[in-house]
């Protein structure tokens, strides 16, 4: 099943929930506007290499248009398109005031040097500026972009309108108008959700095993602030394995071993394992953070964990889902577990455009609330409803959205 076929299921199950008219689901399924673009630039061999990029705004009944910006060689349209509308969602949940948007360009970033990648950055960015702006729709990084990218976009936007517009795109360095806290934001924002699923189960993180699958910018910073709220961490992956101490592994050695040999594998006193074989261990908490359609249908009767926060964008299949539901698993959905990083983007746009800059304390204080929030908001309506969290974050944002849009009336 493509992306785009899991979002549109997805929407109607909410839809039915709602008792929505064809109509609106209608409306909600498809983008409200799509910008494909072509552009060449010159690359270091001196030779012109022609890109495809595209810019897709799903819905802004809620406020702007707010997405990030992918660089991967598998970027095409209909997984733009259904990164869109699952941003809508996760804005929504998280009931900040945007709507949803992505973008991205077809290209493998492994394979260029800086000077390519940010000419490519300003090409795009140039392409994409009628329909981009800090009232309009905000960039962000996502899958291979990072703050420099983010760096070059604001800045060749603002080149084009003759003035500095931090408030273009987040996720900039702090040194351009970037959030304190943004860097682990997706982060907290797991472990916050981790620790209210936890409180769920009579009592918080302290004590509580924690397996965590990836061990990139998301997983690791997860490993890193779930110790520091109490839990230990048991077992941690990246792409070439994983390792496991049922006495709880220091996260940040961890890391360290990483950056000296380029992965987890072989950190001192812990035992091998498989990718698979993380997701089975025995633990309480259970965290991937790293591809899509990691739980499926064949490992989902094996996961000892009770809780599965998933810091990844669509970790568990459909079928995983139900099978996990049935099991009494509680699964916090990735539109609302890993919502962390938008918040602060927020954040960020707040601060920017007020020109008033917040303490990281500050930030990590009001990411904890609003996300505690929006948790304790879609627990209810699971309670109330019987239904599973993802379903239960469905129907808050999806309602949240069609509210927005039949208050908002016709125009024309
Ligand atoms: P990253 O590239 O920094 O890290 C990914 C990690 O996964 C790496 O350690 C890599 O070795 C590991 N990995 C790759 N293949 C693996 C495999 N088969 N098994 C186990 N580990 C494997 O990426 P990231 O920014 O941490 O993003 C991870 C996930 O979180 C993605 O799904 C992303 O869309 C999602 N996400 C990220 C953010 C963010 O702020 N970075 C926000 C929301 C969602």
């Amino acid at each position: 099943m493509s992306a785009y076929e899991t979002a549109s299921q997805q929407l109607k199950v909410a839809a039915e929930h709602l008792n929505l008219d064809m109509a609106t689901l209608d409306v909600l399924s498809r983008p409200k506007r799509e910008l494909q673009v072509s552009f060449s630039i010159k690359m270091d061999n001196g030779q012109q290499r022609v890109f495809t990029g595209y810019r897709v705004q799903h819905n802004d009944a809620r406020g702007p248009y707010k997405g990030g910006i992918r660089y991967h060689p598998a970027v095409e349209i209909n997984e733009v398109r259904a990164l869109a509308m699952w941003m809508t969602w996760k804005t929504a949940v998280l009931n900040i005031p945007y709507g949803g948007a992505k973008g991205g360009v077809t290209c493998n970033p492994k394979e260029m040097s800086k000077p390519e990648l940010e000419r490519l950055t300003r090409k795009y960015t140039a392409m994409i500026f009628p329909i981009i702006g800090p009232y309009t729709d905000i960039p962000a990084p996502d899958v291979y972009t990072d703050p420099q990218t983010m760096a070059w976009i604001m800045d060749t936007y603002s080149k084009m309108v003759g003035y500095q517009v931090p408030a273009v795109v987040t996720g900039k360095p702090i040194s351009l108008g970037g959030s304190r806290g943004r860097a682990t934001s997706t982060s907290r924002g797991v472990i916050v959700a981790a620790k209210e699923a936890a409180k769920t189960f009579r009592r918080g993180l302290a004590g509580r095993g924690i397996a965590v699958q990836g061990y990139g910018n998301v997983g690791a910073n997860a490993a890193i602030i779930g110790r520091e709220y109490g839990a230990k961490i048991v077992a941690v992956s990246d792409s070439k394995g994983g390792i496991y101490n049922e006495r709880g592994l220091n996260p940040l050695d961890v890391l360290k071993h990483k950056e000296r040999t380029g992965s987890v594998v072989g950190f001192p006193g812990t035992k091998e394992i498989s990718n698979e074989e993380l997701l089975e261990v025995p633990c309480d908490i259970l965290i991937p953070s790293a591809l899509e359609g990691q739980i499926r249908s064949e490992n989902a009767g094996k996961i000892q964990a009770k809780i599965i926060v998933e810091g990844a964008n669509g970790p568990t299949t459909p079928e995983a889902d139900r099978i996990l539901f049935d099991r009494g698993v509680m699964v916090v959905p990735d539109i609302l577990a890993n919502g962390g990083g938008v918040l602060v983007s927020y954040f960020e746009w707040v601060q920017n455009l007020s020109r008033l800059y917040w303490t990281e304390e500050e930030v990590n204080k009001r990411l904890e609330k609003k996300m505690r929030e929006a948790f304790l908001e879609v627990y209810d309506i699971s309670k109330s409803k019987d239904v599973d969290l993802r379903t239960a974050a469905l129907i808050l944002s999806v309602g949240r959205v069609v509210e927005a849009m039949k208050l908002a009336g016709e125009f024309f």
